[in-house]
């Protein structure tokens, strides 16, 4: 490792720190000037974000980046403003008996500085996103962005100096050399958003340290449509789901699991949905490139992994001349359940249609592949809804819709067991990122007096109460 790297990462985080500790529990007003000024820096530089991240990608529709990451980001902004004050009261907690005259509570403290490791797919949201919760709790930010969008990443780390000190909020170029160095800096939080492998690769580095994590991992996120409900309506929401960000998602839909016979009837409309969203084909701008040719490799390869193995491609032919890499939409009639598309997280616009004979089936199969981040139940039937959700675990949820849990404000966002470790936004994201103290006060007298030696039959009687 590269010593200059390493002390000037170093540096980095302590003028973080001992700013910090000038301040450790910034006030409600300190807080929202920093909330504000974040929402100022959105507002001003979305233009600018919209076209870096399209460059990169190179083609991004603007549509989706300002729906998909400015707008989600701009609600995180109002609500937390709004919620800040109230977030920060202490909350009463009761006491036992014996301790009645004791009031408790809880404080939540800011951690100090949070270390902020950003993917390339929605490069302006995973941000700047997690960075609402982290300031609402009074904490400051190193962020580091991915080195998979050079412009981007230059593009944050020459605005965010316009509108915060370095000691508040820096943002840290470089490439995976830096990215291994940022994780195992010391931070008094670490939240990595990106992929299960590298997850465990930045969990090793923060174990050093005991640098507590926030792990947003990927998965594959599965979509049921339940007997009950019409096909026309679970393909309209699967295809929004699937086609933003050329499925380039973190909670995209990986696969969907329909009743046999309705099989043929999804693969149509589906078809027809999508070929309707980009009717000028791909030159319109509305659909995204792949990010590098790389992923656009290991598409095709998992596509042809697939057929080679009986499944049934079908391809949803638009026109895909313009910038950048392109991948067609693509549906994989019942592909084996240990091809690569059934067994790795897809990220990209290819969607395996899996039958299932009874919706225990379609359970048994979501339960024997890994925790996933997201889970779509397309139902109309409430008991057939509860014994779904009690049968599977996931991150989240969008019942009768796709992405819709992730732009919730009031929601806990985040994943479970390889899909990811701790949630936030909201309320959820600003404990996530304090300390929850909780702290006791002696108020008339210490009961402890009763339990010193000698002792008597005081000390028996309380002894005899506290093990009833
Ligand atoms: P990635 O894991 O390749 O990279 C994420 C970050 O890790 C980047 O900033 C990169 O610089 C850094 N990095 C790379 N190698 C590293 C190493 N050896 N040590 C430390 N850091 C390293 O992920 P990606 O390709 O940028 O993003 C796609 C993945 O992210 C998908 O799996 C997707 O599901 C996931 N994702 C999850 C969420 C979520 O909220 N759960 C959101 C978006 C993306």
């Amino acid at each position: 490792m590269d010593n200059v790297l390493d002390d000037s990462l170093k540096a980095a985080l302590e003028r973080q720190r001992s700013a910090f500790q000038a301040e450790p529990f910034p006030s409600a007003a300190i807080r929202r000037d920093r909330i504000d000024r974040l929402r100022r820096l959105v507002k001003e530089q979305a233009d600018a974000f919209c076209d870096a991240v399209a460059a990169d990608f190179g083609n991004r529709s603007r549509h989706e980046t300002t729906l998909l990451e400015i707008a989600p980001l701009l609600a995180e902004l109002r609500h937390a403003r709004s919620h800040l004050a109230r977030w920060m009261r202490p909350r009463r907690r009761g006491s036992s008996l014996e301790f009645l005259q004791l009031s408790n509570w809880v404080q939540y403290q800011p951690l100090g500085v949070v270390g902020i490791m950003v993917p390339w797919n929605y490069p302006i949201l995973l941000a700047l996103g997690p960075l609402v919760d982290v300031l609402a709790a009074g904490n400051r930010a190193m962020i580091k962005p991915s080195e998979l969008l050079p412009k981007t990443s230059a593009l944050l780390a020459e605005v965010v100096p316009n509108y915060f000190s370095p000691a508040e909020v820096t943002v840290v170029q470089g490439g995976v050399e830096v990215a291994q160095a940022f994780s195992g800096l010391p931070f008094d939080h670490l939240i990595f958003t990106g992929s299960t492998a590298v997850g465990k690769r930045v969990m090793a580095a923060a174990a050093q340290h005991l640098t507590p994590l926030t792990l947003e991992l990927g998965g594959k996120s599965p979509c049921v449509i339940a007997p009950d409900y019409p096909i026309d309506a679970a393909a309209r929401d699967i295809a929004f789901g699937k086609m933003m960000n050329a499925g380039q998602t973190c909670i995209a839909p990986d696969y969907v699991l329909v009743p046999r016979e309705k099989v043929q009837q999804l693969t149509e409309a589906l078809t027809a949905r999508i070929r309707s969203l980009y009717p000028a084909g791909a030159q319109a701008g509305d659909y995204s490139s792949i990010i590098a040719e790389r992923f656009q490799v290991r598409l095709e390869n998992a596509v042809e992994e697939a057929r080679s193995r009986g499944a049934k491609i079908v391809t949803c032919e638009i026109d895909l001349s313009g910038g950048g890499f392109r991948f067609p939409p693509t549906l994989v009639i019942d592909p084996p359940d240990d091809c690569l598309l059934m067994q790795d997280e897809i990220f990209g616009p290819v969607l395996p249609i899996v039958p299932y004979d009874d919706i225990a089936q379609a359970v048994d199969l979501i339960n024997r592949k890994d925790r996933p981040l997201a889970l779509y139940l397309f139902t109309h039937d409430n008991t057939l809804e509860k014994r779904l959700l009690a049968g599977t675990i996931s991150g989240n949820v969008t019942i009768n819709g796709t992405l819709l849990h992730i732009v919730q404000t009031d929601l806990p966002f985040g994943g479970v067991g390889p899909s990811g470790q701790g949630a936030y936004h909201g309320f959820d994201g600003f404990v996530r990122f304090s300390h929850a103290r909780g702290i006791a006060k002696v108020r008339l007298f210490n009961p402890t007096i009763f339990a010193t030696p000698p002792f008597g039959t005081m000390a028996k009687w309380l002894a005899r109460f506290m093990t009833r």
